[in-house]
């Protein structure tokens, strides 16, 4: 499946998903791909087989992909797929991954060295934040934790100063930042700290976590990111029902990520590959319905009176900075929304243990309404010192909208409040009859 099929005048990446790489007539006419269940490849001769390891490993240069050899190296699914990915956001070339962690500790390993430094924003999802925190380290890579937000570049050239970045190697943030949706200006880290930090030996890797955003309501790429990593688990496959993730990125650096991944076997399988393609489909309208969803309940949420604030980037009191920064970079204001509650952990366990409609699970981007408590779940792997620094509280609770009829949704989180606030109401009551009986 190595030609691409060009088509025939510049298509936008939801109309490219229903055909772009695949030619039916590779497979009698059938209109959807098949789904091409094998581990290994025949050669027409053993001179051929020679011909395609050797352009797979990079021992001989060729215009074209290298021919299908054994499926860790490569497969038709997988190559459709990264064709299809790569059209979002006009990437030179894509890898698709067994899962997002997968995809981010292959980008890691292939970039850095040991003796090498890696800057990360805070928060970050916590088995991103476990990786820079505790595993790279023991590789002889120091990770040092930055404030993600307007603030991140400042801080950042704050540590240059004193000298402490003399190795930098990668710079590695989410925008917007699981959990707290806090924002980082991509072009502003590029021109400020790529163009000013890397040297003629060593230059300066960025990475940013699309997972939240993108590729519908933000392509981090164009704005001179030099890899834009996925979570395809969330979005992108929208369903709940595959773990998979992607690195979409220059053609050099992609060498190398995939290099990697054919060594360490993190690469996606056919199956997943093949719905992913399906999901990609259905992903702008998803993404766009889903916001939708999300900017009624960010409105309903701040009326309730056991929230202390609500953080997603549609409303009034979001911080200007911030708005600034969405409207560079993002074309929509995405379907998170974490907010927190007074009465910390309890009420929020209180909250989450009455939910009917949404699902008690972590995750986010499917279809269904997911919710959760970062502190003590997604971002339990977070040392409680780097929670407290990123603003992950006691009292926040996660929401990541579906596609079911946000009225349904809205109700559901009411009667959910009701119960804790009932909850709450019994237990001063009974406090208040045992001192009457003292
Ligand atoms: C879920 C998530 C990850 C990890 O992805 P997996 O597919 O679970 O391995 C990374 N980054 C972000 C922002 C996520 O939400």
């Amino acid at each position: 499946m190595d030609k691409k099929k060009k088509p025939a005048h510049t298509c936008a990446p939801e109309t490219m998903m229903m055909g772009y790489g695949y030619n039916p007539w590779w497979s009698e006419g059938s209109v959807k791909p098949p789904l091409f269940l094998t581990s290994t490849f025949l050669f027409q001769s053993a001179e051929e087989g020679e011909d395609h390891f050797k352009v797979a490993y990079g021992q001989k240069k060729s215009s074209k992909p290298a021919g299908l050899i054994y499926s860790r190296v490569n497969n038709p699914e997988l190559e459709i797929l990264e064709n299809r990915l790569a059209a979002w956001e006009n990437a030179e070339d894509a890898a698709v991954f067994s899962s997002g962690m997968a995809a981010i500790s292959t980008m890691s390993l292939a970039m850095c060295k040991p003796g090498d430094q890696v800057i990360f924003g805070i928060p970050v999802y916590g088995g991103t934040s476990y990786l820079f925190e505790n595993i790279l380290p023991e590789f002889g890579i120091e990770c040092i934790p930055v404030e993600s937000g307007e603030n991140f570049v400042e801080s950042v050239l704050e540590l240059k100063k004193q000298k402490k970045l003399q190795n930098l190697k990668m710079i590695y943030f989410e925008t917007p930042a699981n959990p707290t949706i806090i924002m980082t200006d991509i072009e502003k880290v590029v021109t400020k700290l790529k163009k000013r930090l890397s040297t003629k030996k060593r230059e300066v890797i960025i990475a940013v976590d699309n997972t939240f955003m993108g590729p519908v309501f933000q392509k981090v790429l164009p704005h001179g990111a030099d890899f834009s990593v996925y979570s395809a688990t969330k979005f992108l496959g929208g369903h709940s029902d595959l773990i998979a993730g992607a690195v979409l990125g220059r053609k050099d650096l992609m060498d190398m990520v995939k290099g990697y991944r054919t060594i360490l076997g993190s690469m996606a399988t056919p199956f997943v590959s093949w719905m992913l393609m399906r999901s990609l489909e259905t992903l702008k309208v998803r993404m766009e319905q889903q916001a939708r969803n999300a900017e009624v309940m960010a409105k309903w949420l701040c009326e309730q009176p056991e929230v202390n604030y609500v953080l997603h980037p549609s409303l009034d009191n979001t911080r200007e900075a911030q708005k600034e920064i969405c409207q560079k970079q993002c074309c929509g204001n995405g379907s998170l929304i974490s907010f927190e509650v007074k009465g910390g952990k309890r009420r929020a366990f209180d909250i989450l243990n009455n939910v009917e409609h949404c699902k008690l699970a972590v995750s986010l981007g499917g279809t269904e309404t997911l919710i959760e408590h970062p502190r003590t779940m997604t971002h339990s792997d977070v040392s409680p010192a780097l929670q407290d620094r990123a603003g992950i509280t006691p009292g926040m609770i996660r929401i990541s909208l579906g596609l079911e009829n946000v009225d349904d949704i809205i109700h559901d989180l009411d009667q959910a409040m009701k119960k804790a606030r009932k909850i709450v109401a019994d237990k001063k009551a009974a406090r208040a009859a045992k001192k009457k009986k003292k």
